[in-house]
């Protein structure tokens, strides 16, 4: 059944219906899906705990909505499309009777060692379809699943087996990633010296050389090997937990963010087939890992709960060539790609020859998240990826709020480079001051808050309920705080300026980090940069730029002074950076975020204190800034 919109009209009607009669909006949404027992009460909430339910005492699975309730209809409609690293290996398909099966083999597995509902199960899994299997198998079964990146160290796995207290872990003997091969197996036994599980079971992939510890560790095929390839699926409460899924880091220690059954599945759903527009039959491919929240909602149960084919990747865009988005496109025939920034900015620094002899005439819709989209990156993904036909979806959401919350909706919405436009419907957003007055009318500017709850929002994090309280609802009393700074223009539209915590104030003049970033960037040369405030005696803060840009036919100094005047003649002179640092790269989260605070730190000098640095993916790239440092 869809609860797709179709026009401009029907997303503001429905809007105004979702902020006027939220639980009877929701209640027609919710019912659509298949409950055992029908919830009491559609919703029970205060932020001040805080203390959020939604579908209260419904009984359910998520999994028996993704298969039992479409499987007269679909059986044989394809549900994943697995595309491997190499090229040359086959491509798989698996069709929704097909997955049902897996994921049923592999519920009665973890039943047979021993996983009940309740338990935390880990998956440090590559890009396969087992572990879409896996995810899907916990669920049937009750297990609360964790997903973690397998690009992870041995000790950030270790750190999020201990927070959990998990009592399986399940990998692979070894990841493909482009030319590599990484050994995960060596990973986790590392990890496991330092928090050990009961079981680990063992996905082969590389057929390379492991150790498999006696009566801990089983393969995956074995496993399954005598499994039934049906399961009756644990009844579960809405507020039972589904997942809980580490932040990316970008700000500080990743926090363990739980989602609740019921209203992650309704808000999943919903959010997918309005926002990607999704018509039975398409191919819909979103890049993320699943190691990301992207990856839960937009890889794994939206599209699914949607009865989506949804493509799952296992590689990464430059491998074998920097054309092998494309070439992925071709060959499944996508009709709707979601990716982040960081992937648009580093396939255009190739320019546009690796695109070239791609037949993308599949595509109806492209999607970015992650960060803000600059402008330059959003017109050449709007130029030479959709050939300026497709819609762009700017998606802003956060591992906290489980799904998309502020988008166009394909085709609907008139876009406008570097802005996310509108709420979902049963989003209420609101800007607040520093002091938490919210900012009516347009043409504010502000904290992002959203003062109402929406069925997929944070209910705790992990074992530390207070650290929730104190991160999202005590900043300003009763409203959901999302760290991020936004504005909101003449027409109402939402562009997303960057976190709080990294806006730069200078000399009185408060400036976002993605518009002035946005403005570096707009300069022909430059291919990626980043800017944090530093402590300056005349202004409070000076603007420290670092930039990765192409020296082919410039000097380092006549560069610098181009970005300058670019800037001034973009924003203002008063946004024009103080200091510019040329760099080799960026410090990135594994997700592809800039780590700001990183930078910060340098361009303050304060080098002793980098905080916490689990997740960040390449070190060396630091060491290289210290180094060069203005
Ligand atoms: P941590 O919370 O651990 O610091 P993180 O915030 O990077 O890490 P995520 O939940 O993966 O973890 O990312 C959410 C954040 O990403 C948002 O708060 C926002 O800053 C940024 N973001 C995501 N999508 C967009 C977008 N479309 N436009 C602008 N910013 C975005
Ligand atoms: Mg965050």
């Amino acid at each position: 059944m869809s609860d797709r919109l179709h026009t401009l009209s029907g997303y503001l009607y429905e809007y105004q219906k979702s902020v006027t009669q939220p639980e009877e909006f929701w209640a027609r949404i919710a019912d659509s899906f298949y409950w055992r027992k029908r919830w009491s009460k559609t919703l029970k909430w205060n932020f001040k705990d805080p203390d959020v339910k939604w579908f209260v005492n419904g009984k359910l699975n998520i999994t028996e909505n993704i298969f039992e309730r479409n499987m007269f209809t679909m059986a044989d409609r394809p549900a994943i499309i697995w595309e491997p690293n190499d090229p040359n290996e086959a491509s798989r398909t698996l069709t929704y009777k097909e997955l049902f099966h897996e994921v049923c083999r592999f519920a009665n597995a973890l039943k047979a060692k021993g996983i009940e509902k309740g338990d935390r199960v880990i998956i440090y899994m590559p890009m396969v379809p087992e572990a879409a299997v896996a995810m899907l198998a916990c669920a049937r079964i009750g297990a609360i699943h964790s997903v973690v990146f397998a690009g992870f160290s041995a000790s950030a796995l270790a750190d999020r087996i201990k927070d959990c207290g998990a009592k399986a872990v399940l990998t692979s003997d070894g990841n493909f990633r482009g030319s590599k091969k990484i050994a995960v197996k060596g990973l986790v036994d590392e990890a496991l010296e330092k928090s050990p599980v009961d079981t680990v079971i063992v996905y082969q992939r590389t057929h390379q050389e492991i150790t498999m510890k006696e009566g801990r560790d089983f393969w995956w095929h074995d496993a399954v090997a005598d499994q039934a390839d049906t399961n009756v699926a644990e009844e579960m409460d809405s507020e039972d937990m589904l997942f809980i899924l580490y932040t990316s880091g970008s700000t500080g220690k990743p926090k363990g963010v739980v989602h609740t059954t019921g209203g992650y599945m309704v808000y999943t759903k919903y959010s997918f087939e309005n926002v990607f527009q999704y018509s039975p039959g398409d191919v819909y491919w979103c890049t993320a890992d699943i190691g990301w929240i992207t990856g839960h909602s937009y890889i794994v149960y939206g599209p699914l709960l949607c009865g989506a084919t949804t493509l799952m990747f296992e590689g990464v865009p430059t491998y074998p060539d920097a054309g092998r988005f494309w070439a992925v496109v071709e060959k499944h025939k996508v009709n709707q790609f979601y990716t982040a920034p960081t992937a648009i900015r580093a396939l255009q620094a190739y320019g546009t020859e690796p695109i070239q002899g791609y037949d993308l005439s599949s595509l109806k819709v492209l999607g970015s998240v992650g960060e803000p989209i600059n402008e330059e990156a959003w017109h050449w993904y709007h130029t030479h990826i959709g050939k300026d036909k497709c819609p762009i979806v700017d998606t802003w959401w956060q591992t906290e709020t489980g799904g998309i919350m502020v988008s166009p909706l394909a085709g609907i919405t008139p876009t406008k480079p570097a802005y996310a436009t509108l709420p979902l419907p049963g989003i209420q957003l609101c800007i607040v001051d520093a002091d938490g007055n919210e900012l009516t009318g347009n043409g504010v500017e502000g904290n992002l808050c959203v003062k109402f709850p929406w069925p997929s929002m944070i209910r705790t994090t992990y074992g530390d309920h207070d650290r929730c309280k104190q991160t999202y609802f005590s900043t300003y009393p009763n409203m959901y705080f999302t760290g991020d700074g936004v504005k909101r223009d003449h027409d109402g539209y939402y562009r997303i300026l960057g976190r709080v915590d990294d806006v730069i104030n200078v000399s009185g003049h408060r400036m976002g980090t993605a518009e002035v970033e946005n403005a570096i960037n707009e300069h022909p040369k430059v291919i990626e940069s980043a800017v944090v405030g530093y402590p300056h005696e005349v202004k409070g803060q000076g603007i420290y730029a670092y930039v990765i840009c192409d020296l082919t036919n410039r000097t380092e100094e006549n560069l610098i002074q181009e970005i300058k005047d670019s800037v001034s003649k973009i924003i203002g002179p008063i946004a024009k950076p103080d200091k510019i640092q040329l760099v080799p790269g960026l410090p990135k989260t594994r997700s592809g975020k800039i780590m700001r605070r990183i930078l910060r730190k340098v361009a303050e000098n304060s080098l002793d204190n980098m905080g916490d640095t689990s997740t960040l993916l390449d070190p060396e790239v630091v060491k290289q800034i210290i180094e060069g440092r203005k």
